[in-house]
């Protein structure tokens, strides 16, 4: 048994509080396969986030090291702290052919963008209104407010980036726009340049099947007259 397509890189990038830590984690609860691309930031911790699981929380010295080390695939300043992506998990994942998920910015994108072209999916989550983008900040309650004051004077600069992506969703209702996401993973799974070994193991006579879109390969009985 096999699963070596070159893995996708799918990028949700939103302003601040349109959604996108909710549907990712949807997205990664239905397809456990989909790994989640753990960022380092210098940001301090809000309560209930633990090192290692949301970020790498490191402080600037590290985080300056590090880019001298050239050990991030992309890094930006974002809200007044920085947040970087691992290279050598970018590496590993698409050498292994795991598919993987990141919640970064559009700085972030664009770079992973230009540096594997075809690899990178980006998605961009709109939020139904600048109102209601005020309205969740609010509501989440995991900011102070002069943070979210600054997260909302940003959150037009961040919007008008959309363009840069490959699709947008408006999160207005969940889950319509949960729909959405996990057909924009599902159709990106099965373009042809994704599938040529599925597509080859048939025709050499093996069984080829697709459980919650990661590929099976294995076995002869796939073949005519067996
Ligand atoms: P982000 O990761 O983009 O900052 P979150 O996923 O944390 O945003 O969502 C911000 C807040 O809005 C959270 O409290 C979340 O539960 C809520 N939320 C997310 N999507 C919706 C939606 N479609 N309708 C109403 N509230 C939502
Ligand atoms: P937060 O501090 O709310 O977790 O994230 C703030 C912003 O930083 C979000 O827009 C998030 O997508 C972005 N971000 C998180 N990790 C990274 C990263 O590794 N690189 C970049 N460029 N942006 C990131």
């Amino acid at each position: 048994m096999s699963n070596n397509h070159r893995g996708l890189l799918l990028v949700v990038s939103s302003p601040s509080g349109a959604g996108k830590t909710t549907l990712c984690q949807r997205l990664r609860a239905e397809f456990p396969q989909l790994g989640f691309s753990v960022s380092y930031t210098t940001r301090a911790p809000r309560p209930g986030e633990t090192h290692g699981v949301e970020y790498f929380f490191v402080d600037r010295e590290t985080f300056t090291e590090m880019v001298a080390r050239d050990e991030f695939a992309e890094y930006a300043l974002v809200h007044t702290n920085n947040y970087g992506t691992s290279a050598p998990l970018v590496r590993e994942a698409l050498a292994a052919g795991n598919d993987l998920l990141f919640d970064i910015d559009f700085q972030g994108g664009r770079q992973l963008r230009a540096k594997f072209p075809h690899d990178v999916v980006l998605v961009f989550i709109l939020p139904p209104s600048l109102g209601e983008l005020e309205r969740r900040l609010r509501a989440r309650n995991t900011d102070a407010p002069e943070v979210i004051e600054r997260r909302l004077r940003v959150a037009r600069e961040e919007l008008s980036h959309y363009g840069e992506y490959d699709y947008v969703i408006v999160n207005d209702d969940l889950d319509r726009a949960y729909d959405v996401l996990r057909a924009i993973y599902l159709s990106e799974l099965h373009r042809t340049r994704r599938q040529r070994e599925a597509a080859e193991a048939v025709l050499s006579g093996q069984q080829v099947l697709e459980i919650g879109g990661r590929l099976r390969i294995g076995g002869g009985r796939g073949k005519e007259g067996e």
